[in-house]
C-alpha cells in the first residue's frame, strides 16, 4: 500500500500527446511510479503539422518543454480563407493579437517536434518516468487495483499482467481501455461515420524552389485554407519555413467498405489529384509536387460523446473520449489539456485511498468533460460550414464572409473567430482544476 500519494503506481496506456503529458504533468508534481506503455517501437510519428494553440502552449510551458518546441515552430500571424476553384479570397484574419491578449502566440510546428518535446520533458525524470515502447495493453480490469495485460512485440518474451493505483487510458480514438470500460458499464456508445477522410501531404523547400509562389507562401507567416463543396484544403509553413504541410478533408470513398478497424492507408496520387480537379492551378501544382508513393490518407472517425470518462481508479483521456473532426485544430490541445489536469487534480489527492483516487479522477472529468464536447461540435460545424455546396446555407455563409471583409460578423472558419478563441485560448483548464479542487472533490 502507498504511504503517500506520490508514491503511487500510475500506468499510463500510450505515449502519444496525451499520455505523454500526463506522464510530465504527474512526475513534474513528484509522483515517483509513472509506467508508460506504447504499442509502436518508438514515438513514430506521421510526418504531419499540427496547430500549437495558445490553450495548448501554455500548458506545454508551465511543463517547461514549450521553448524548445516553439523554436522550430512557425507564428502565424494572418490566416486566409479562399475559394479552391478560383484563389478568391473569402476572409483575410489578423492573428497578431492573440500573443498580447492570450500570452502566447498561435503558432505551427511539426508533430515529431510536439511529440518529441514532451518526450524528452519526460527523460529528464528517469527516476519518476518509466517508458515500455513495442508493448501492447489490453484486458484492461477495473476495480480498487486496475490491471491490464501487456504483450511486448518481442514474440520471444511472454506477456505479463500489470497491476497499478490509477491507470490512465491514453490510447488514442482506437482505445481498448474505453471498450473495455463501456462493456463494464454496459454502455453502448458507437463509432460515428464522418463520411470524411484526410490527405496529408509535406512538400520541402528544395522541391519548389523554382516555383516563387509556392515560396512565398513556405515563407509566410500564414494558415491559407482553400474550400468547395465538401472538401478544402488547410495549409501552413512548419519547422523554421522549410516545409508547407498540407491537410485535406474529402468524402470518403476509399475506407467506406473497410472495417471500423482501418483509419490510414496509403493513397493513389492520381485519385488525390481528381478530387481537387476543380480546384485552382495553384493548389493543383501543389498536390504536384507530392512525391508518388508518399500520399498517405486518413479515415476522419469520430465516437458518440461518452457519460464517463472514469470509473474506479480508470480514466480516459484525449481521442479516448473526445477524438474530433480537425477542423478547429484542437484534438491534440483538447489531450495536452487534460494532461494539464490530470497532473493537476492528483496532485491534490489527500490520501492514497480508491476512494478518493475515483473522487479526483472525477474532478478531472468535471472540469474537462463539457469544454472537450463543445468544441468536438463546434468543430463538425465549422466542418459543414466550410463544406457547403450551393443554395440558402452557403449564400448566408458567405453574406458572413462578405460582412468579415468589411470588418464586421463571425468568422464562419470558426477557429479563426475571435469569440471562438476567447472560449478556447482564454481559458486555462489546469488552473480551473486547482482553484475548483476542494469544491467539486466534496461534491
Ligand atoms: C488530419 C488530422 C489533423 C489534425 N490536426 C490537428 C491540429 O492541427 N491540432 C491539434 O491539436 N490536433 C490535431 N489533430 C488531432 C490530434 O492528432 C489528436 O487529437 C491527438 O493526437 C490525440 O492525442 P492522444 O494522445 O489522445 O492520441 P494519440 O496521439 O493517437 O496517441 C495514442 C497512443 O496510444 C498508443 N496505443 C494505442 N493503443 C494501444 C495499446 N493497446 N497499447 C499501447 N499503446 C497503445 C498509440 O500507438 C499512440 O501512440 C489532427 C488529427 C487529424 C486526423
Amino acid at each position: 500500500m502507498a504511504q503517500s500519494p506520490k508514491d503511487l503506481r500510475i500506468a499510463i496506456l500510450g505515449a502519444g500527446m496525451g499520455g505523454l503529458t500526463c506522464a510530465l504533468a504527474l512526475a513534474k508534481e513528484g509522483f515517483k511510479n509513472i509506467d508508460v506503455y506504447e504499442n509502436a517501437h518508438d514515438l513514430g510519428f506521421v510526418g504531419a503539422g499540427i496547430q500549437l494553440a495558445p490553450n495548448m502552449a501554455r500548458v506545454l510551458d508551465r511543463l517547461g518543454v514549450w521553448k524548445q518546441i516553439e523554436a522550430e515552430a512557425v507564428n502565424i500571424t494572418e490566416t486566409s480563407v479562399r475559394v479552391g476553384a478560383s484563389d478568391t479570397e473569402l476572409a483575410h484574419v489578423p492573428l497578431e493579437y492573440i500573443h498580447d491578449t492570450y500570452g502566447y502566440p498561435h503558432m505551427v510546428g511539426h508533430r515529431s517536434s510536439l511529440a518529441g518535446g514532451l518526450y524528452q520533458g519526460c527523460l529528464q525524470h528517469p527516476d519518476q518516468i518509466r517508458f515500455h515502447f513495442a508493448t501492447t495493453a489490453d484486458k484492461v480490469t477495473f476495480g480498487p487495483k486496475p490491471s491490464f495485460t501487456a504483450t511486448p512485440r518481442d514474440t520471444t518474451k511472454e506477456p505479463y499482467r500489470v497491476e497499478a493505483d490509477i491507470l490512465l487510458g491514453c490510447d488514442g480514438i482506437k482505445s481498448q481501455t474505453r471498450v473495455a470500460m463501456l462493456d463494464l458499464l454496459g454502455i453502448e456508445a458507437h463509432v460515428k461515420d464522418t463520411h470524411q477522410a484526410a490527405y496529408r501531404i509535406m512538400i520541402h523547400k528544395d522541391q519548389i524552389k523554382d516555383d516563387p509562389e509556392l515560396l512565398a507562401l513556405m515563407n509566410s507567416n500564414k494558415v491559407t485554407r482553400w474550400i468547395g463543396e465538401k472538401r478544402h484544403i488547410i495549409a501552413y509553413p512548419v519547422s523554421n519555413n522549410t516545409i508547407y504541410n498540407l491537410s485535406t478533408t474529402q468524402p470518403d470513398i476509399n475506407f467506406a467498405a473497410a472495417t471500423n478497424a482501418t483509419y490510414t492507408t496509403r493513397g493513389d496520387k492520381s485519385v488525390m489529384l481528381g478530387v481537387f480537379s476543380d480546384f485552382c492551378p495553384m493548389v493543383q501544382r501543389m498536390l504536384g509536387y507530392v512525391p508518388e508513393g508518399e500520399v498517405c490518407e486518413w479515415k476522419l472517425r469520430v465516437h458518440e460523446p461518452i457519460p464517463t470518462w472514469v470509473h474506479e481508479s480508470v480514466a480516459l483521456v484525449g481521442d479516448a473520449c473526445h477524438p474530433t473532426l480537425p477542423h478547429l485544430a484542437q484534438g491534440a490541445a483538447q489531450a495536452i489539456e487534460d494532461g494539464g489536469v490530470i497532473g493537476a487534480v492528483l496532485a491534490k489527492l489527500p490520501d492514497t485511498s480508491p476512494a478518493s483516487i475515483t473522487k479526483a479522477l472525477k474532478v478531472y472529468e468535471k472540469v474537462r468533460k463539457d469544454r472537450a464536447y463543445a468544441l468536438v461540435e463546434l468543430a463538425a460545424a465549422s466542418g459543414r460550414a466550410l463544406h457547403l455546396g450551393d443554395g440558402a446555407a452557403k449564400e448566408e455563409r458567405d453574406r458572413q464572409f462578405a460582412a468579415l471583409r468589411q470588418g464586421k460578423g463571425p468568422v464562419p472558419d470558426k477557429w479563426a473567430d475571435a469569440d471562438v478563441q476567447r472560449e478556447i485560448y482564454g481559458v486555462d483548464t489546469t488552473e480551473i482544476a486547482r482553484e475548483r479542487f476542494d469544491e467539486l472533490f466534496a461534491a
